[in-house]
């Protein structure tokens, strides 16, 4: 059988969007239990809200990715239910650090319900996605990963190039990448509620979705909250005591009435150290601390050394829905076109963790620093 060009790991939405990016070549999608059916696609609220904050590089980009994701998903036929958000202050510590906020917004605004209105804000039914977004797919468990002849071997078939989108689980360790698992749920049910419009009229619909302590939206009678929130619980599972707690966040928000639970959904979603997603190649560890032991000093390595064809989407963190298009892209066009990935790049984890772990490594590998 031809190598493949591209083999995905993960059917997440970075994997899947990334196969999708990538339709053109001879590219095949991997997962263990399908398409956006498990990991932390299958839990996600997938809601797509802006982010409320100071004009950081990291605000800028996940505003962005908002607003490209819509556009993407809408030019896709997937609805995005695009009624927009307001974003609640949590406490009067949040009131105050929103009036500060206020400045740097850079999306069109409004001021709403004590909060801020984006128009840009809308949720997609991971369902719908996996119905639209349409790729190559099979379902296996891949337990590794290894180089023969040039080609990548994975799950019996040969590849050029390999992609890891497999979100909070490995199949290769590659110690720079440091990736958290944080969990969360995701919970729908029936209910009822009055709110109060912006004219003083009270409804029984959700005018527009909302974030708060959780992120709430009525579409179609369901109503739908999500949060992720807890570090350190690998033992964390699904549990209906979890359940009430988003409730009784969601009511912080409107009073809701009634409500019934129809199912909740618990998932891990990945994390980077420093927030923003990990793409691109992955760096040879050996070889770069290898060729420039002075990064350990704080030096900027001089050469970076590859493991050719081997690439990772990751780290998408409380808003893959979003940030998994606007990566996807970027992984593509760094493949294909030699594109720049910025502050995505893999390369600025690697120097943080040579920084921080490499004299160790160094001293293991027994090279003088
Ligand atoms: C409760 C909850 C609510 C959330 N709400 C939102 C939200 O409202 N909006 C938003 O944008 N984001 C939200 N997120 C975050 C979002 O879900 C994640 O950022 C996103 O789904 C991550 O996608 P991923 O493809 O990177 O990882 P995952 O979805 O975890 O996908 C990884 C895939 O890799 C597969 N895999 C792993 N190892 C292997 C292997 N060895 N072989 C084969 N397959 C493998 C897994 O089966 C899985 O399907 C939420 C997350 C949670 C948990």
């Amino acid at each position: 059988m031809k190598p493949f060009d591209f083999i995905i790991i993960g059917g997440g939405i970075a994997g899947l969007l990334s196969a999708y990016e990538l339709r053109d070549y001879n590219t095949l999608l991997i997962d263990e239990n399908g398409i956006l059916t498990s990991g932390a696609s299958a839990a996600a609220g997938a809601f797509l809200f802006p982010k409320v904050g100071f004009d950081t590089a990291y605000t800028r980009f996940i505003n962005q990715a908002i607003v490209d994701s819509l556009k993407f998903y809408e030019k896709e036929g997937i609805d995005t239910h695009k009624i927009g958000v307001t974003i609640l202050p949590r406490d009067e510590r949040d009131i105050e650090k929103f009036k500060q906020y206020e400045k740097d917004i850079r999306l069109p605004y409004e001021k709403r319900y004590g909060g801020f209105f984006f128009k840009e804000g809308g949720v997609v039914f991971p369902e719908e996605v996996r119905e639209k977004i349409k790729v190559d797919f099979e379902i296996k468990k891949i337990d590794k990963l290894e180089k023969e002849g040039g080609f990548w071997k994975v799950g019996g078939y040969t590849a050029k190039n390999v992609i890891l989108a497999t979100g909070h689980k490995t199949v290769i360790d590659i110690p720079y990448i440091n990736i958290r698992p944080i969990w969360g749920e995701r919970i729908e049910g029936r209910g009822e509620f009055r709110i109060e419009n912006e004219d003083g009229i009270k409804e029984d619909f959700l005018p527009c979705h909302f974030h708060k302590n959780c992120s709430l939206t009525e579409v179609g009678g369901i109503i739908k909250i999500g949060a992720t929130h807890k570090r350190n619980c690998p033992e964390c599972k699904e549990n209906e005591e979890e359940a009430y707690e988003l409730i009784n966040k969601a009511k912080e928000i409107v009073d809701i009435k009634n409500f019934e639970i129809s199912k909740i959904i618990g998932g891990f979603r990945a994390a980077s150290v420093d927030y923003f997603p990990v793409v691109g190649k992955i760096i040879d560890v050996d070889k770069t601390m290898e060729s420039n032991p002075k990064i350990v000093k704080g030096e900027v390595p001089k050469f970076i050394s590859y493991l050719e064809g081997l690439y990772i989407i990751n780290g998408m963190g409380g808003r893959g829905f979003s940030n998994a298009y606007y990566c996807a892209k970027a992984l593509k066009e760094h493949i294909v076109g030699n594109k720049d990935l910025g502050i995505l790049d893999t390369k600025r984890v690697f120097i943080k963790w040579a920084r921080k772990k490499g004299e160790e490594y160094l001293k293991e590998k027994n090279v003088k620093s």
